[in-house]
């Protein structure tokens, strides 16, 4: 079946990419029907560590396999799911799932890894945050610490107080913190400092350059620099190219996500990667 859709990817994704712009209202009644029939999927990235290749991660990213619209990624539906307030509803099925696959991992004696799933701004937001984490920790029973949420510098724009209240009791409960897209929009250092996070995710657009542009090179090594000096984990997104693993290695860049180790790939073949353990490249 991953075949078959491999195949078919092509044609559907340009349908809907290029296709005549899907009726938004059609589109959020399709999404309502979505989480009933089971149309989203959770596909997972490895995060490696920089020197080995072990697998020390993976960050859940939804995929919606759409009736008639075939496979659409996150770009397509999750904006307007954060405007249609369907986004909730949506992330908290994604927690859900990955907590039971979690916990079915761990049923077949593999040994996994902490699993990262993004929460939105409004998600994130909500007043009710802390005790749906709660019961989804209750309700699943799954180890705290093997789940990470990774938020953006948006979630924290508005209400940066009770972010960090919110944070501060997720991490009290064992579940980690990941600042996401680190180096976009207007992310400040001072910010890092109050928000007491585990992890840094550097953002793609300065990877992408980093082996020709002096300036994102250096502004990288900053970032790792500081984010070490306050204990935090550094990771390097979208890394594609060898020569960009070679300079995160020199800069001592903690972990690597990106197609060079992996595509964010369907649960099975995650799986298999999880088996090994090490991804060879
Ligand atoms: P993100 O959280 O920054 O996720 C990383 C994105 O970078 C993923 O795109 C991933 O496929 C892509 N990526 C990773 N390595 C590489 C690389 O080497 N090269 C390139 N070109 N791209 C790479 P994806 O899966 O399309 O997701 C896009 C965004 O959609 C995510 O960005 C996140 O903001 C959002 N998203 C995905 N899943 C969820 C979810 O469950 N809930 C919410 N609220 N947002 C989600
Ligand atoms: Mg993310
Ligand atoms: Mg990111
Ligand atoms: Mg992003």
């Amino acid at each position: 079946r991953a075949k078959q859709l491999g195949k078919n990817n092509v044609q559907l994704f340009s349908n809907a990419l290029s296709g005549k712009p899907t009726d938004h209202y059609e589109l959020e009644a399709d999404m309502r029907k979505a989480l009933i029939n089971n149309e989203f999927e959770v596909y997972y990235q490895p995060r490696v560590c920089t020197n080995t290749g072990k697998i020390l991660s993976a960050e859940a990213l939804i995929r919606w396999n759409h009736p008639e619209l075939g496979f659409l990624p996150p770009i397509e539906f999750i904006p307007l799911a954060e405007e249609n307030g369907l986004i909730s509803e949506i992330g908290d099925w994604v927690a859900k799932t990955v907590c039971i696959q979690l916990k079915a991992w761990q049923g077949e004696q593999l040994q996994v890894v902490p699993i990262s799933i993004n929460i939105s701004a409004q998600g994130f937001l909500r007043n009710d945050v802390i005790s749906r984490f709660q019961s989804l920790l209750d309700e699943t029973n799954i180890d705290p610490h093997l789940l990470e949420i990774e938020i953006t510098e948006s979630s924290y724009m508005f209400n940066m107080e009770k972010v960090v209240q919110d944070l501060a009791e997720l991490r009290k409960m064992g579940i980690k913190v990941a600042l996401d897209d680190f180096g976009t929009g207007f992310s400040s250092l001072t910010q890092l400092k109050e928000l007491k996070i585990d992890t840094l995710k550097i953002d793609r657009s300065f990877i992408k350059h980093i082996a020709e542009k002096k300036q994102d090179e250096v502004i990288t090594s900053g970032i790792i620099e500081l984010a070490h000096g306050l204990d935090i984990q550094v990771v390097a997104e979208g890394v594609e190219t060898k020569e960009q693993l070679t300079l995160l290695r020199a800069k001592n860049c903690d972990q690597i996500q990106g197609y060079l180790f992996s595509k964010p790939i369907r649960e099975a073949e995650f799986r298999s990667l999880l088996e090994k353990g090490f991804i060879q490249h």
